[in-house]
């Protein structure tokens, strides 16, 4: 009993730790009402180094990268905050490069754009992210998710063919390597992201393939609905798998 506590008090104070830590690198983003980013739409903030005339575009684009994820998925139930900085600096200060990323946090999913990350590609993936965050809750997000499945959902909706590749050229032991490369490393840098420009494409591509195979295999089963099977408990890996008995018929 005496254990059990002391466990529960350790993951109590480990689930502290990491939203702190959080909210100490992202705390611009949660202050993003107060600054002077400008409030074109409902959750969607433009940096003022942003010229007016391109903000309609930028509307345009937020509802087609949105439009994108309900025409491959079925839906778009969140509503994340969305950030765009004009500049890299702008964009370094609010956590993220010069393309973007998503953060969630418990209450709020944010979405970040940098100056080179103004395209449907980028922002669909971002989305993606934030949906995906928003439907699995934070904590089975932030610590269960593993990180290939998360960028490979992501990139569902990113159709930049520099990411496509045939998975049945690829290396078992790449394919092992990317599959178990760690979300929260805690004293090394990202696997994911580190390796040159070469390594980090290459772990977006596997990842893409991988996620694609496992969607593609069975029409009666969508996203959404494996993602409901992980909230009732079942574990990501087996939900997201290739399903030996649809292969061998
Ligand atoms: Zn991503």
């Amino acid at each position: 009993m005496k254990n059990l506590k002391r466990f529960v008090l350790l993951i109590l104070l480990l689930l502290t730790l990491v939203i702190l830590s959080s909210l100490f690198n992202h705390h611009r983003k949660l202050t993003i009402k107060f600054s002077n980013f400008y409030l074109l739409s409902e959750n969607l903030y433009i940096d003022s180094a942003i010229e007016r005339s391109k903000h309609s575009d930028i509307s345009i684009l937020v509802q087609n990268a949105k439009q994108r994820i309900i025409s491959k998925f079925g839906s778009f139930s969140s509503s994340p905050i969305i950030i765009i900085a004009g500049t890299s600096q702008r964009a370094k200060a609010y956590g993220t490069n010069d393309f973007g990323s998503a953060t969630a946090f418990p209450w709020d999913e944010y979405v970040v754009l940098g100056p080179k990350g103004y395209n449907i590609d980028v922002l669909a993936h971002e989305l993606l992210h934030a949906e995906l965050a928003y439907r699995l809750g934070y904590c089975l997000r932030e610590f269960k998710l593993p990180i290939w499945l998360d960028e490979g959902i992501g990139m569902q909706v990113d159709y930049r063919k520099k990411y496509d590749i045939d998975i049945r050229l690829v290396n078992e032991k790449e394919i092992k390597r990317v599959k178990s490369i760690n979300k929260r490393p805690i004293f090394n840098p990202n696997h994911f992201w580190s390796g040159g420009e070469k390594q980090v494409v290459l772990n977006y591509q596997i990842s893409k393939a991988l996620v694609s195979g496992i969607l593609n295999q069975d029409l009666n089963s969508s996203l959404y609905t494996m993602i409901d099977k992980v909230k009732d408990g079942k574990a990501f890996e087996d939900v997201f798998t290739i399903n030996k008995t649809l292969h061998n018929r």
